[in-house]
């Protein structure tokens, strides 16, 4: 008879990763497949900035040890040309750090390495090249290096990417690409992090290591300008939209990524289910991407071992969990998208609101706890 695993992880990236470390060792017949060579995931030159909750859930997974993460201890957010600022200070709420930076290669390799050989099965070079449910099991065919066709009850799928042919995808088009590289600066950071806002799009310095870890977006053309300039020019760039907060002093090669709001109204299908960029694809604005999908990861498993069922990838399992994340899912979308439309522009009026409500930020200590403990907790903050 063919095997029929209880589920099948799609993609072996840190959100797939995290998904099987969270089920490991429950009883559970888990497979990975990735396209890629296991470890693949470890060249991803991009830095993420980890929320507390994210740093807590890595910790449980066992993968924060050895992560060489630099804290954040103070955000500090502001528009270029227009009034207004505020601070966020991990002091003033009594903790150590509002969250950590690390490198996404990094974290793909921890993953990897608590994983280890004796993990789940992994298969690796094969690409799913089709999803095919039925009443008892799923059927998923895969082509590359070993193809063929692979049974489980569950398929989760974290792949990375969203097809736009896909049924209930909605998208938009921000106009943006992020550039991103490594800077360092004249003065040290101090574990404090920007947030500028500018009409091109947000500009975020993120302390890591020694150095910053920039995220620039601008429009494709001035992105492409702005990777084409010779270091000592892109410094002045940076500088000048900093106005004086921090002066670079050596960056790195730029690296572009284009911006696109992707998501699927619905993260649950017939015994599938989407993760990570493959169930939504956002802006780095607020550093959400990766933070949403472990709040995902970390309900999805705590739903199939709440389950207490055979069968893993019943609809009462899928709806449970859609149900349990539909209000982080919603709210995590909604404001990276607003803070991307209503920051990226030089409206006068627009301008006056920001900065309004960062004076109001800035003056109401409360308030800036609650937004605090939303980035780093997400909906979850509210109750
Ligand atoms: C510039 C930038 C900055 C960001 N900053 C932050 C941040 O500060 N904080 C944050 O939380 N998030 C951030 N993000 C988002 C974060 O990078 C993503 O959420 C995260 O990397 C997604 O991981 P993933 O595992 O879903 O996908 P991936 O890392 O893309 O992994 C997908 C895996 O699936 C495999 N695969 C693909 N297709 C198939 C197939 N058909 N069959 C088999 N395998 C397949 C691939 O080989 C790959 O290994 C940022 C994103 C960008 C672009």
């Amino acid at each position: 008879m063919t095997r029929v695993h209880d589920l099948l992880i799609v993609g072996a990236g840190p959100v797939g990763m995290a998904l099987a470390l969270a089920l490991r060792d429950r009883g559970l017949d888990v497979a990975l497949v990735d396209g890629r060579g296991r470890g693949a995931s470890s060249g991803d030159p991009r830095v993420l900035a980890l929320s507390r909750g994210s740093c807590q859930t890595l910790q449980r997974l066992g993968a924060w040890d050895g992560l060489d993460g630099t804290p954040i201890r103070r955000i500090h957010v502001s528009q270029e040309g227009g009034f207004g600022r505020t601070l966020i200070d991990a002091g003033e709420m009594g903790i150590d750090a509002l969250g950590h930076v690390v490198r996404a290669g990094d974290l793909a390799q921890a993953l990897d390495r608590v994983l280890g050989a004796d993990g789940p099965t992994v298969i690796e070079g094969s690409r799913v090249a089709s999803i095919e449910a039925g009443d008892d099991d799923v059927v998923v065919g895969l082509d590359g290096d070993r193809p063929g066709a692979v049974r489980a009850r569950l398929v989760a799928c974290a792949e990375g990417g969203i097809d736009d042919s896909a049924a209930d995808v909605r998208s938009r088009d921000y106009g943006q690409h992020a550039l991103v590289t490594l800077a360092e600066s004249e003065r040290p950071h101090d574990n404090q992090a920007f947030e500028r806002f500018t009409a091109g799009g947000p500009l975020a310095l993120l302390p890591h290591g020694r150095r910053y870890a920039l995220v620039h977006t601008a429009s494709p053309q001035e992105a492409t300008r702005l990777a084409g300039l010779d270091d000592g020019a892109y410094m002045a760039e940076v500088d000048r939209h900093m106005a004086g907060r921090v002066r670079l002093t050596r960056v790195e090669a730029r690296l572009s990524f284009p911006l696109t709001l992707r998501y699927r109204s619905k993260p649950t299908g017939p015994r599938t289910v989407w993760l990570g960029n493959a169930a939504q694809t956002l802006h780095p604005v607020a550093g959400q991407g990766f933070n949403l999908a472990l709040r995902d990861v970390w309900a999805l498993a705590g739903t199939i071992l709440a389950a207490g069922t055979g069968d893993i990838g019943e609809a009462r399992v899928l709806r449970r969990y859609a149900r349990q994340r539909r209000l982080d899912r919603a709210a995590t979308i909604t404001v990276t998208d607003t803070l991307v439309r209503l920051f990226s522009n030089d409206i006068g009026p627009l301008a006056a609101i920001r900065g309004a409500g960062l004076l109001t930020l800035d003056a109401c200590p409360p308030l800036r706890g609650l937004l605090a403990r939303t980035m780093m907790f997400g909906a979850r903050a509210w109750s």
